[in-house]
């Protein structure tokens, strides 16, 4: 009979950590490590590097103080500091419509605070020290925000003890669930329209997102208690599904970005993977326009299929040319006010082939 290991949370640091891990690992049959098994033990080590992390740093430094909300502010760092890089041109994006990538509200909602009492009292004591802060001033005005702060962290410590924090498998079930209060509805093509500051359905978003991709990772990393994090993963997710085996130069092209590559190393390296030599200029509008739209499509995509298959009952069909059985959807079909279900009976993949190939004749 096996004994399982569990997981020691006395173990205070991450290579303390790391070796009851391993040892699991070794004990597990293949078959039980799970892709959310394995996540559970990664966020365990994690987990102990991030309290190792905030003992090594004052937490608290006067940027911080300025808002309560630590991602805002350090985000608002991160825009800044990008403003004069290589790719210096989104930010014009980001920075017209700043907004749309901080995340400004704290996660806890009205229903938490409802359903945990110790949230409520901590809430009302929170509102109160707000108010305070308000009127005071110099040093006494520094310690009521210091402790606003201390308050503000607790609040999550309740929550998370109180809540699972969630687990991201993959960019539909996360996102939707997160506390980004995203709300999606369809248009009147049945498109996904997301309300939320930051969406995956738009590439702008998508390219922000890309273009401090490190800096963002590093900021998140381990904050289980925020969106950032779970949104980082989910965007990993959608970045391995849409290019990884469907656009591997893309996917290369991507990863080197993110290094930090120049777009003149880039192209020497694509070049010397993938033999094809792209000017630096087509490497960048690949990077601002083209991969961004790609991931942008095929997170709609996503969406709307996993909307199909758990949300609602969706309508499938079958498309008489290439035989695979697709969403009744605008997405796969192009409209047809003529037949029965309003759409094509062949997909519009096939569709366009066809169309291709009358223009090559
Ligand atoms: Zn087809």
């Amino acid at each position: 009979m096996e004994t399982k290991l569990k997981l020691d949370y006395s173990l205070k640091t991450a290579e303390e950590r790391k070796i009851l891990v391993e040892e699991i690992v070794r004990q597990t049959p293949p078959n039980q490590l799970t892709e959310k098994y394995i996540e559970i033990l990664s966020n365990y080590i994690v987990l102990a590097m991030d309290k190792e992390e905030k003992k090594k740093k004052e937490i608290i430094t006067d940027n911080r103080m300025i808002t309560i909300n630590k991602r805002e502010t350090s985000y608002q760092g991160l825009v800044s500091k990008f403003e004069n890089g290589e790719d210096g041109l989104y930010n014009i994006t980001i920075d017209n419509d700043k907004n749309v990538l901080l995340t400004p509200k704290i996660s806890i909602s009205p229903k938490d605070v409802a359903e945990i009492p110790a949230l409520a009292d901590l809430t009302e004591a929170i509102e109160n020290i707000k108010k305070q802060v308000s009127r005071a001033t110099g040093k006494r005005k520094y310690a009521l925000k210091k402790q606003l702060i201390e308050m503000c962290q607790e609040q999550y410590t309740i929550k998370n003890a109180v809540k699972q924090p969630m687990f991201s498998t993959n960019i539909i079930k996360s996102f939707a669930h997160s506390d980004f209060g995203e709300n999606i509805t369809f248009d009147e093509n049945g498109m996904p329209v997301s309300d939320g500051i930051c969406s995956f359905f738009n590439p702008k978003h998508i390219s922000a997102l890309l273009c401090n991709y490190s800096a963002l990772k590093e900021e998140s990393w381990g904050k289980f208690d925020g969106d950032c994090y779970y949104m980082m993963l989910d965007l990993d997710n959608l970045i391995e599904d849409t290019l990884r085996d469907n656009y591997p130069l893309y996917y290369d092209l991507l990863i080197y970005k993110i290094d930090g590559r120049s777009n003149a190393e880039i192209q020497f390296l694509l070049e010397l993977d993938h033999g094809i030599k792209h000017s630096v200029e087509y490497i960048s509008s690949l990077w601002r326009n083209k991969i961004p739209k790609l991931l942008a499509e095929n997170a709609v995509k996503r969406y709307l299929n996993w909307y199909y298959t758990t949300q609602e009952k969706g309508k499938w069909k079958k498309c008489s040319r290439c035989g695979e059985i697709k969403l009744a959807h605008n997405l796969y079909f192009s409209k047809n006010k003529t037949s029965k279900d309003g759409f094509y009976s062949i997909c519009k993949d096939c569709r366009n082939k066809k169309t291709d190939k009358e223009e090559e004749k």
